[in-house]
């Protein structure tokens, strides 16, 4: 049996405490029988507590900072993060590193942090429109992925997101060629340093939405997803998952 496919949901700043658990126990019970995917939902700081999941229902943080603790005005730290019972961190997406200024530098402390806390980092790589039509795709790929990863040993428990920056929250997919080739080259990147690197997942981010998740699910070497706008919504939210559980099955 092949990887079981990763649905994640990022709620960015959006929903309160208990719209997000409502949301979350709505989800479960419209979804109780999905046996071939794991669902995540990433809900501001302030809802981490609140989410009351079971697998293959999971929670996952934002963002975080680096230190354990100190004074870091607005941070929160990763084994703040895991006493809420979250199991994974978003680190590096695109409005982190292009609002927020985040370098490649402080994504590989963060990413570190979480590795050695024992939560698995959902690491987001992916290129300005500016940067793919001067072809600089494979090159920014391959800075991002090395920088984050520096002095990593083991990706094991890192889920990896492409996320072209052109394609997050503009309602534009990259084409399934595009995805396949830039999956390609993230599989090759980190097959130069990692082993096992085919049991790692890839999941595509960029305007995926119920109409298109059938279509981008199955482009090779798509792992998965990684949503923002559908999955503010439950009844989108859980179509995409049940398209995914539904050709996860035909595969089975
Ligand atoms: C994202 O924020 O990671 C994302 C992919 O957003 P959207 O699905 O809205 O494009």
């Amino acid at each position: 049996m092949g990887k079981k496919p990763i649905v994640a949901g990022n709620w960015k700043m959006n929903k309160h405490p208990e719209e997000g658990s409502s949301f979350v126990d709505e989800m479960q019970d419209l979804l109780l029988d999905i046996k071939h995917v794991s669902v995540i939902f990433a809900p501001p700081f302030t809802g981490l507590f609140e989410m009351n999941v079971d697998p293959p229902f999971y929670v996952a943080a934002q963002n975080c900072h680096w230190e354990n603790s100190g004074a870091f005005t607005g941070e929160i730290s990763v084994s703040m993060i895991k006493d809420c019972g979250a199991k994974y961190v978003i680190i590096g997406h695109s409005e982190r590193r292009h609002i927020f200024q985040e370098s490649d530098d402080w994504i590989n402390k963060k990413l570190r942090s979480v590795q050695s806390s024992g939560l698995s980092p959902i690491f987001c790589v992916g290129e300005t429109i500016e940067q793919r039509e001067s072809e600089q795709t494979d090159k920014v790929l391959r800075s991002q992925l090395e920088k984050g990863l520096s002095g990593i040993n083991s990706i094991e428990d890192c889920v990896i997101a492409y996320e072209p920056v052109w394609a997050i929250g503009t309602g534009l997919t990259a084409n399934n060629k595009q995805i396949e080739l830039a999956h390609q080259t993230i599989r090759d990147i980190l097959s130069s340093n990692y082993k096992d690197v085919e049991d790692i997942h890839i999941l595509y981010g960029g305007s995926v939405n119920s109409s298109n998740a059938e279509d981008l699910i199955q482009v090779t070497g798509v792992d998965g997803f990684l949503i923002g706008g559908a999955s503010l919504d439950l009844k989108s939210f859980s179509s995409i998952a049940r398209t995914v559980e539904m050709v996860q099955e035909k595969k089975i």
